[in-house]
């Protein structure tokens, strides 16, 4: 199939007028579809619902209900396995340019109400504008990018060239796909999940974070409109501490496509990896995408100005909710007091409050449960290092936590090791490069991390030495693109391949070798004809 090559989709300047009153007309509209209920499978709106319902809240006005879906139970869950074990049948019989036209389509569906959707992400998650844009792009192009990733792995390709036998490679889609998404790239996640089992033949069941359940459904309404078949995918949002572990654990799911938290990660690869029950055709897979404690160091040259912007915004962006946010800094001695004074100048700057209003950098955490858990983690951290600043906040409405920042010195301080996932920093002076790399090095988690630096012999050491799997130089750490910067970690951050890469997909698929003896003795008789 000829497509037009790759092109991720530009981030908006609101800068510009015409993004900003688009956004506000989007803001208000998605306002006045607030209340609704979606369905299961299909999201459609109900009128009313005989299920147990999940209500999205708004974390910067919790009493506004963003909206609601409707909450799976195990038998709506039976109903989905049916349903999409069903549809594999066919689906795999679908020739791949069809299911590329299909992605390509979603993307152009998602582009086309880009502001609704962000506005959306602003109410649902507490994202400001311009985070809710990333992910929206995000999202376009991981459909766009796993569409021409298909086209590249869909035909099959000659092993050698030998006299009397047709060598090929090609790749098989694996079944059924169960998708589990966390909230804090409620878009850009849950639909690379998705589009990458699709694409690559499989059905899927797409079960999104309870918190961000309406972005979720809008995902499923794009899937319907377009025109993926009814039975290729199925929508359903329940709690999922309850059907999560039903569904990790059916005999009819081949493949495990999970993002989230470490704990729950490594839950489901050890119910993934049970003997087999009747009825399972293989050993599942297990795609993994876990937490990350993620380290900037602050060479003894490196360039303030440029560190303090990175650090800030890598630091504070979505109130350091990114699995990519950086939450340890690690300063050189020879710069660490005007380092860390600027960096606090540079966090005072940041105003907390309602992300709906563009003046604001810093918005709520996700719920009530992530606010309480990051304000004890304070309170406790409080104990033992010494704080260096903690915003005051102007508001106190909504989910809000403090940007705060602490100083440490011992390297086995629990929340230098632990993720807090929320907009809390801990800083550590270093004598040398070298007690750097090995203090970032010293958790379990190999995500994303960086270096400020002028020298080039540093920064190849860095380059060979630091335990990430998205490295920055002299840059910030957050914000990977599709095909750009392929994301993903190692050590406890995730057993996978990168999404956004090229070999994303590959997991999704079966490879088989096919030989063919090609020395005619003739075809049957019937078929010769
Ligand atoms: P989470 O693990 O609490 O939830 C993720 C998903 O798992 C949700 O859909 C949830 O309903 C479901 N779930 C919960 N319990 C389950 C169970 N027992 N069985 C099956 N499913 C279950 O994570 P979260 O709070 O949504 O997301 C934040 C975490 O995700 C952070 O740790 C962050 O670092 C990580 N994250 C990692 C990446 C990455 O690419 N490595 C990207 C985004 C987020």
């Amino acid at each position: 199939m000829n497509l037009m090559p790759f092109k991720n989709l530009s981030l908006l300047n609101f800068s510009e007028e015409s993004n900003r009153k688009k956004m506000l007309a989007a803001l208000e509209k998605v306002r006045s579809d607030f209340g609704k209920t979606y369905s299961l499978h299909t999201a459609n709106v109900v009128s009313s619902s005989n299920s147990p319902l999940i209500k999205s809240l708004n974390p910067a006005n919790p009493a506004q209900v963003v909206g609601a879906v409707e909450s799976a139970s195990k038998a709506d869950a039976e109903k989905a396995l049916q349903t999409v074990t069903e549809g594999a049948k066919t689906w795999k019989k679908v020739p791949a340019e069809k299911r590329i036209q299909l992605l390509l389509d979603l993307a152009r569906w998602m582009e086309d109400r880009r502001f609704e959707l962000s506005a959306l992400m602003v109410y649902e998650v507490g994202k400001n504008w311009k985070e809710a844009d990333g992910d929206l792009c995000e999202a376009v192009d991981f459909c766009n990018y796993y569409a021409h990733e298909m086209n590249r792995l869909s035909a099959p390709r000659l092993t050698q060239a030998v006299q009397g036998e047709h060598d090929t490679l090609s790749y098989f889609p694996k079944g059924v796909s169960l998708v589990i998404a966390p909230w804090n790239f409620p878009l850009a996640i849950l639909t690379g999940m998705t589009v990458a089992s699709l694409v690559t033949g499989n059905t899927v069941i797409i079960k999104p974070a309870e918190q961000s359940s309406v972005i979720g459904a809008k995902l499923a309404e794009g899937l319907r409109e377009v025109g993926f078949p009814l039975n290729s995918f199925y929508f359903l949002p329940g709690v999922g501490e309850e059907i999560g572990p039903v569904l990790v654990n059916d005999s009819r799911v081949d493949l495990i496509v999970f993002t989230g938290s470490a704990d729950v990660g490594l839950s489901i690869i050890q119910s993934a990896a049970q003997k087999p029950k009747s009825g399972q055709r293989g050993v599942k897979k297990v795609i993994a995408e876990m937490g990350g404690k993620n380290a900037l160091i602050i060479d003894e040259d490196a360039d303030l100005d440029e560190a303090i912007v990175g650090s800030v915004q890598s630091a504070f962006g979505f109130q350091g909710q990114k699995c990519s946010a950086l939450s340890r800094l690690l300063v050189h001695e020879k710069v660490y007091d005007i380092f860390v004074k600027r960096f606090i100048e540079a966090a005072k700057s940041l105003r907390v409050g309602d992300p709906t209003m563009p003046e604001f950098q810093v918005g709520p955490v996700i719920d009530d449960i992530a606010q309480k858990r990051i304000l004890s983690s304070i309170t406790d951290a409080k104990s033992r290092l010494k704080l260096l600043y903690e915003a005051k906040l102007e508001t106190k409405a909504g989910y809000y936590v403090p940007p705060t920042i602490f100083e440490v010195s011992d390297i086995h301080e629990n929340y230098f090791q632990n993720e807090i996932f929320g907009p809390v920093i801990l800083i550590k002076k270093v004598v040398s490069l070298e007690e750097a790399v090995s203090d970032a090095n010293s958790v379990n988690y190999a995500l994303t991390g960086g270096v400020f630096s002028r020298s080039p012999s540093h920064i190849e050491f860095v380059k060979r030495e630091m335990e990430v799997g998205n490295l920055y130089i002299n840059r910030g750490i957050t914000g990977a693109i599709v095909e750009r910067h392929p994301f993903g970690g190692f050590k406890m951050s995730g057993i996978g391949s990168k999404a956004g890469g090229p070999d994303y997909l590959l997991q999704f698929l079966e490879p088989r070798t096919i030989a063919e003896n090609t020395v005619r003795r003739g075809f049957a008789a019937s078929e010769s004809a």
